[in-house]
């Protein structure tokens, strides 16, 4: 596997390793063995039932935080490839990026950090680096999953001077100021593309954005244009899908190119020169300027729609009010959660809460809150 592998790629040969030492596995490099741990972890399974932008039971064709996931490993790695980069570590990385999403997406995020405020914060990021490192209970030996550096370190996607602080070896490189692996580069950028347009889809599909306002993005108005002059009298579903796939499309293409020329100037030959470069893995200046502008219409048309603004607006009543009830009364707590609370405090209820899915944490209000449920 490592002979394909670009000088300036993460090879497992140069792996930082594990947290906790252990023999190879006889069969899978190492980043093979890191994907698996993530595709069987529990946390994984609960990404089924989160929120991306649309709450799980709205509809079954939404994206949830599972299929996107699917989608960015998907984008990642044939970006990997193009750039002969580690396919296995890019699909680890992308698997396991949204881990520690909290339920209700950005809303449960937000409100859970709130509530966190004067116990050190909450940060997605962060925790889905806790649930590899710590919270999963799968193996006899250690906690979490032990997953090699690189992993771990493409998972960490941003994090505060604070806490890199507190995070040592693996938070170092936001004090340095230096970057990630190409393969976290690319992880990065494939989670962009791939919600930047599934948002497209999904906004579509719900009917809170029409065709007649996304044709004012240029973007989507360029591909639309020239797949109605290429069929005409073509469906509309049929037509958006075209479009969207030809946008996700337009802009892998752009990234190897970018990326190609970047890392053809930088010229690394090891991974510890791509940490030091610039970013190489990016779009063209063009290219990211019409991202942001799609962006900037979906944040205004989608995630600020009054229908939307109202989910989120439960949603963030309904995380600080299980964050608010069980901090009052631990007692509330299932029994070994209510142990956590011991020995870590505020954090093991931050925990709890963040591991709900949508309904769970629905089904949790409910029973705390609701009259004649138990
Ligand atoms: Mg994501």
């Amino acid at each position: 596997m490592d002979g394909v592998l670009a000088p300036y790629a993460v090879h497992g040969s140069t792996s930082r390793g594990r947290l906790h030492a252990e023999p190879p596995a006889a069969t899978r490099s190492d980043f093979q063995r890191d994907r698996d741990r993530i595709v069987h972890s529990t946390a994984f399974r609960r990404l089924e039932y989160k929120t991306q932008v649309f709450v799980n039971h709205e509809g079954d064709l939404f994206r949830t935080r599972l299929t996107h996931s699917l989608e960015v490993a998907q984008i990642a790695r044939a970006l990997a490839r193009s750039l002969c980069a580690n396919e296995d570590l890019v699909e680890a990385i992308a698997l396991a990026h949204d881990l520690g999403h909290t339920p209700f997406g950005h809303a449960g995020q937000d409100a859970l950090n709130d509530c966190m405020r004067p116990y050190g914060g909450f940060e997605h990021n962060l925790q889905s680096l806790r649930v590899v490192d710590e919270l999963e209970e799968r193996y006899a030996a250690f906690n979490g999953l032990n997953l090699c550096f690189e992993t771990r370190e493409g998972i960490l996607k941003h994090c505060s001077a604070d806490h890199a602080r507190r995070l040592g070896e693996i938070g170092e490189r936001f004090l340095l100021r230096r970057q990630p692996s190409i393969e976290a580069q690319i992880a990065n950028l494939a989670d962009e593309i791939a919600y930047d347009n599934h948002d497209i889809d999904d906004g579509l599909r719900s009917g809170l954005l029409t065709l007649a306002q996304l044709d004012e993005v240029p973007v989507f108005a360029r591909h639309a244009q020239t797949v109605r002059a290429e069929y005409p009298g073509i469906g509309e579903r049929r037509m958006i899908h075209e479009t969207v796939r030809r946008m996700i499309n337009a802009l892998a293409v752009d990234l190897i190119d970018e990326s190609r020329r970047r890392i053809g100037e930088a010229a690394p030959a090891s991974v510890d020169d791509v940490r030091d470069a610039p970013p190489l893995v990016a779009f063209s200046p063009p290219v990211r300027a019409e991202e942001d502008a799609l962006k900037r219409f979906l944040r205004d048309h989608l995630y600020r729609h009054y229908q939307v603004m109202r989910m989120t607006e439960k949603a963030r009543r309904i995380v600080r009010e299980l964050f608010e009830a069980f901090i009052d009364e631990p007692r509330l707590l299932p029994t070994d959660h209510r142990q956590r609370v011991e020995h870590d405090g505020p954090r093991a209820i931050a925990d709890y809460v963040a591991g709900m899915t949508d309904r769970y944490a629905m089904k949790e209000h409910r029973r705390l809150f609701a009259a004649g449920e138990i």
